[in-house]
């Protein structure tokens, strides 16, 4: 029997297995692709935080950025770039946003070099900017190196089982605890206040004999080069969703514009298109992670004592699925969330310490139950 079994293997489960083998903890991973081989296969997989005014979600960020970068840099020096991050504005209404950003952060802002200034094109230049240290991780290689501490399954789970205080996972496995990290894809325990959307995003590695240093962020990302190559990429298309398209995804279009709106910003000469990387993103209805464990939706309302349209709704009166938990939601920041939301779940499980309310799945049970 294993202590746990994570379900997916993306930047989440990944990162959920890297801690709990690190704590001694006997895991197995599954997944019905290969490990990367969601949505976390296609990131450009930039470390950085969120640019907003305010609100929980950049506050959240905030903390995760600075944890991972320290939790990279010490455990995976070599699948992290550090890298100077430069965001710039694509509007006025993004412009207003870096300023009062600006005025509030912590962090050290520096001012870009006039060389770096110069590669921008003449629009990029005059816009509204923040120039500070951030980072970027080799997607696929950091999922593979941390689940390297656990037994992967190349298969899907479709059978999930909860038998004399263990769980059995497609008749055959058993385990103490689960964790479900399926990303955008179908989730393995469909309850009706979980509903997560999924973004479809696309990724090309590029030959350029331009030679960039920073990591480039305006109306998609730019990497810093490597051997004469840089990544470019978004999670722009929420039209397309490769489980309900009839038609499939037009790479070429999605390769044209991933270049004209890199070249709006960036001056890149002799370009060649080296690789595509497509995957879904998946993301919360209000744009914050989801980490902890389950509520059971038909036995939670069936609690005659429980009123569910009072404002501070206490989460401890609801019924929960017995030694399993969940990791999703991450949005457009999967690399930076996905150690710092690991180490909370091992903290909760292990040590029985509270998960911030904030990332609870159970806001979204008290939010759709008090519709009921
Ligand atoms: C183009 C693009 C660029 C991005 N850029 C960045 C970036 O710069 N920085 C950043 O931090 N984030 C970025 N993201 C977002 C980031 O990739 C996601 O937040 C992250 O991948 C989410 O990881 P995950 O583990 O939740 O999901 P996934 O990586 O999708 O993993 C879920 C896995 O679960 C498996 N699975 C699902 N159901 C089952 C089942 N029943 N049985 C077995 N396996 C199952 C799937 O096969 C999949 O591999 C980007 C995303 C895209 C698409």
């Amino acid at each position: 029997m294993y202590d746990i079994a994570v379900i997916g293997a993306g930047i989440n489960g990944c990162s959920v297995a890297y801690e709990f083998a690190g704590a001694g903890k006997k895991v197995i991973i599954f997944d019905e692709n290969s490990i990367a081989g969601g949505g976390s296969g296609a990131a450009g997989a930039f470390i950085s935080p969120k640019f907003s005014k305010a609100g929980d979600l950049k506050d959240l960020l905030h903390d995760a950025f600075v944890y991972s970068m320290e939790f990279y840099e010490k455990n995976f020096p070599q699948l992290l770039i550090k890298a100077p991050l430069l965001h710039i504005a694509q509007d006025e209404e993004s412009s207003e946003i870096l300023k009062v950003y600006k005025s509030n952060t912590d962090f050290k802002l520096q001012s870009p070099s006039t060389e770096l200034l110069n590669s921008l094109n003449t629009e990029a230049k005059i816009k509204e900017k923040i120039y500070m240290t951030g980072g970027v991780v080799d997607a696929s290689a950091v999922c593979h190196a941390m689940a390297k501490s656990a037994r992967f399954i190349h298969e899907k789970v479709d059978d999930l089982v909860y038998d004399e205080c263990m769980w059995i996972i497609n008749e055959t496995y058993s385990a103490k605890h689960v964790v479900l990290a399926t990303g955008a894809y179908k989730s393995v325990i469909k309850e009706p206040y979980i509903k997560l959307r999924g973004v479809w995003g696309h990724r090309i590695d590029v030959k350029t004999t331009t030679q960039n240093l920073n990591s480039i962020h305006q109306f998609v990302s730019i990497s810093p080069s490597k051997d004469g190559a840089l990544a470019i990429g978004a999670t722009h298309n929420v039209h397309y969703h490769p489980q309900t398209a009839t038609t499939p995804y037009d790479l070429e279009e999605g390769r044209a514009e991933l270049l004209e709106k890199a070249l709006r910003t960036l001056k890149l000469e002799n370009v060649e298109i080296l690789k595509d990387y497509t995957g879904l993103r998946s993301g919360s209805f209000d744009y914050l992670p989801i980490a902890g464990k389950l509520v059971i939706s038909k036995e939670t309302l069936a609690q005659k004592d429980i009123n569910f349209k009072v404002k501070n709704p206490n989460y401890d009166d609801y019924s929960y699925y017995p030694n399993l938990t969940m990791i999703n939601g991450s949005g457009g920041y999967g690399f930076v969330l996905a150690p710092y939301l690991a180490k909370m779940l091992k903290e909760y499980v292990l040590n029985d310490k509270k998960i911030d309310e904030r990332v609870q799945p159970a806001r979204f049970f008290a939010r759709w139950a008090k519709k009921l």
